[in-house]
């Protein structure tokens, strides 16, 4: 940089370069390493030998950078231009091994914390649901027990897959156990489809979720779907992790565990509009497999919700909700 930027470094101006060309991070904002400090990181994790399905999320970070190119400096709804008023910037991929899941833990806790030496928090593009799990390991030390809201078709609350105890479906599950999640304000929106049994849904309750089912949302709408988030985060940390699977495959078809029935993007959008302001320590996107996407449509949906989170995350005057 030829001189010492005043405020927050934004994205490359469209009207200088057009959006086709240019950077590839994320909505061709400057990299981390391009600015003093960051109040948000865009982060990527490419992993995802943590899937039981369809594979292909260790693609979802460029993917999603790729289809981000479109997002625009004023967000009219949340009436603030999120890359002026905070710094933005993209840390890039958190290299991970693709052989072991174990070893790929600890790179994302190191890589996560690496970054969080330099950003205040993260907005994480995923890869598989697994990621999510070192994620909240990392921000418990930092906040303690932390509000969990997941968008998800699923509750990824099981307990083991072929003996394995760390996978896609789990994260949540052994988030509990080892007491990273606040059970007194976490909770699953989105969740559809068949289960193995009733079982699943005494053991998620017992290990401290409620639930808003993606049925639900016919009687509520989105507006009743976010006073549920809302009465039970109250003004607890709250982590946020959102599988594009909660969208129905007519809005995200590009994922590795397709369940029918799902959230529209702009019933997604309108909840996660909701959170402006509240105590939002971080956030994932997770399960963006581009192999089954078509027209970016997954893509854009993510990186809408990306952009969304970022906007949520900015600072605006203290108001209850
Ligand atoms: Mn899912
Ligand atoms: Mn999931």
């Amino acid at each position: 940089m030829s001189s010492i930027p005043t405020g927050p470094v934004g994205p490359v101006d469209a009207t200088q370069v057009p959006r086709f060309a240019g950077p590839s991070t994320f909505a061709r904002l400057p990299a981390l390493d391009q600015v003093r400090h960051a109040d948000v990181a865009v982060v990527g994790v490419p992993f995802d030998s943590g899937v039981s399905y369809r594979p292909g999320a260790r693609f979802g970070p460029s993917h999603v950078r790729a289809s981000s190119k479109l997002l625009r400096n004023y967000n009219p709804v949340q009436e603030i231009a999120p890359f002026a008023i905070q710094q933005v910037a993209d840390a890039g991929d958190i290299v991970c091994n693709p052989f072991d899941i174990d070893s790929a833990l600890l790179d994302i806790d190191r890589g996560a914390r690496s970054v969080l030496d330099r950003a205040d928090r993260l907005v994480t593009i995923g890869g598989d649901h697994t990621i999510a799990l070192p994620l909240l390991r990392v921000l418990h030390e930092a906040h303690g027990e932390i509000a969990v809201v997941h968008f998800d078709a699923h509750l990824d609350m099981w307990d083991t897959y072929f003996g394995a105890d760390v996978t896609h479906g789990t994260p949540f599950r052994r988030a509990s156990e080892e007491g990273l999640i606040d059970q007194t304000g976490s909770m699953h929106v989105g969740i559809r489809g068949p289960l193995y049994s009733k079982r699943d849904l005494t053991d998620d309750q017992a290990l401290g979720f409620q639930v808003v089912g993606s049925h639900e949302m016919d009687d509520i709408g989105w507006r009743g779907t976010l006073e549920r988030v809302a009465a039970r985060v109250g003004d607890r940390p709250m982590y946020v992790s959102i599988d594009v699977d909660v969208l129905d495959p007519a809005h995200a078809p590009g994922t590795g565990t397709p369940e029918a029935g799902g959230l529209t993007s702009r019933e997604l959008l309108s909840i996660l509009r909701g959170f402006a302001g509240w105590n939002l320590v971080g956030a994932d996107i997770v399960e963006v497999a581009p192999a089954y996407d078509h027209a970016e449509m997954t893509g854009i949906a993510a990186a809408h919700v990306a952009y969304e989170l970022i906007s949520a995350m900015a600072p605006r005057p203290q108001e209850d909700h």
